[in-house]
């Protein structure tokens, strides 16, 4: 067995966070930091979310805790979950545990005292390791800092029979392979993966939708995009996510690149460039998958095809900032270039109302805001001028208006 010690980093200073290992027995090796928080450390990356995993029983962990002040809350005390909340943030405890039943969507539990146990029933080999929270020395039973090493994204046991406990496996499974794995992907993993394809379709739509946008949200996740899409992976849930949303994607992800734009990867976005270009199929997505309302209209915005030789300042006046990046970055404008300046341009507002229609000399009514608007239209064409010129349009417009009446 490789050994390894985590390195020291910030994260592991969190105030109280000594104080609460060491009223969990940490010392006496009865409590040790797992999962995330010990592959990511490994890594050198930052870690946000802790988890711990503990010998003892989620009760004993919420006495001993509360006892010494500090909040903890039963957040998955089902399968032994507690959250304790430590300088506003939370850590994770949960108590060493082994499945002994599964259903593909969730599992009956016993607790256990053996660590080794507690590791089996846990997903892929680098989510497998724990950590002495004070000395860092970690443990490995199934080969994880191996893997660690080698970006392998490796099932724990039989990749099969791991899917058929939880089929959410298959997609946690690409989005670790994103996010650490080297390609090409290990063979029986993939292979399980596209195998057991259907039995996504007997998860919540919620889950789905949460570990694809969570997949989606990573730096760059077309390679393994493709490899679901080309696996037939995503198929029976998302059949209408097509090949050619691929190109699509990675033309998206390198304009964002590109555009040097200081916003984070927008999952949705990308969401939408994986769909056929129609906004009614973004609105079915929108709804089987349960998303917000927020990101169902951002959706059908971006798949809504947008007027035609809109300028960059015209498509950002006519649906607002975000829905006019999305529209150029998913290359859906004509005005694609020049991004980068338009998330600091603020659109004008059309300087002029009915009333300065009626000044003009038209009586109340439909006309006015029939000449307001081709007014307003002429305006976003000459790109936003004064309201001088503003008014010189509306004089104009209304003459014409005038001399056209006179004729009929
Ligand atoms: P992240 O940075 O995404 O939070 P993580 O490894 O901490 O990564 P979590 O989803 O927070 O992932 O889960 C914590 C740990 O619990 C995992 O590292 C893994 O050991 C175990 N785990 C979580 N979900 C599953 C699952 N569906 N099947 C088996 N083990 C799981
Ligand atoms: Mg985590």
């Amino acid at each position: 067995m490789t050994t390894a010690r985590l390195p020291d980093a910030p994260w592991r200073h969190r105030p109280g966070f000594d104080d609460l290992c060491a009223r969990l027995g940490a010392a006496e090796g009865e409590t040790r930091l797992v999962g995330g928080a010990v592959r990511d450390g490994l890594l050198g990356l930052d870690v946000a979310d802790i988890d711990l995993a503990t010998r003892l029983r989620p009760d004993e962990v919420t006495q001993r805790l509360t006892g010494a002040g500090i909040k903890v809350v039963p957040t998955g005390i089902t399968h032994g979950t507690v959250t304790a909340v430590l300088d506003h943030r939370p850590v994770e405890i949960t108590t060493l545990r082994s499945d002994v039943s599964t259903d593909g969507r969730r599992a009956t539990i016993v607790y256990t005292d053996d660590w080794q146990e507690d590791a089996a029933r846990r997903d892929f080999t680098i989510n497998a390791l724990y950590a002495d929270p004070a000395t860092g020395d970690v443990s490995d039973y199934f080969g994880g800092l191996k893997d660690l090493e080698a970006r392998r994204v490796r099932f724990i046991g039989d990749p099969a029979q791991r899917i058929a406990e939880d089929h959410l496996r298959i997609l946690r499974y690409f989005r670790f392979l994103a996010r650490f794995g080297a390609l090409p992907p290990d063979a029986a993993a993939y292979a399980a993966c596209r195998d057991n394809a259907n039995s996504l379709m007997a998860l919540s739509r919620e889950r789905i939708a949460d570990e694809l946008l969570k997949l989606l949200a990573l730096p760059d996740p077309s390679a393994v995009l493709r490899l679901m899409i080309e696996g037939g992976v995503l198929l029976p849930v998302l059949p209408e996510i097509e090949a050619a949303g691929l190109a699509r994607l990675e033309a998206l992800i390198a304009r964002q690149q590109q555009a040097g734009l200081d916003m984070p990867p927008a999952a949705v976005l990308r969401l939408c460039a994986l769909l056929p270009p129609d906004a009614d199929v973004g609105e079915q997505i929108a709804a089987r998958l349960k998303l917000s309302n927020k990101a169902r209209k951002r959706i059908v915005t971006a798949l809504t095809p947008p007027p035609a030789h809109a300028s960059a300042q015209e498509l950002v006046y006519r649906v607002g900032t975000e829905a006019a990046l999305d529209l150029m970055l998913l290359d859906r404008a004509e005005a694609s270039r020049n991004i980068g300046p338009l998330s600091h341009w603020n659109p004008p507002v059309f300087p002029l109302s009915g009333r300065d229609i009626i000044a003009l000399g038209i009586s109340a009514g439909p006309d006015v805001a029939k000449l307001l608007s081709t007014s307003k239209e002429q305006w976003i064409a000459e790109g936003f001028p004064d309201a001088n010129r503003a008014r010189a349009i509306a004089q104009a417009q209304v003459a014409e208006f005038l001399r056209s009446r006179q004729n009929s």
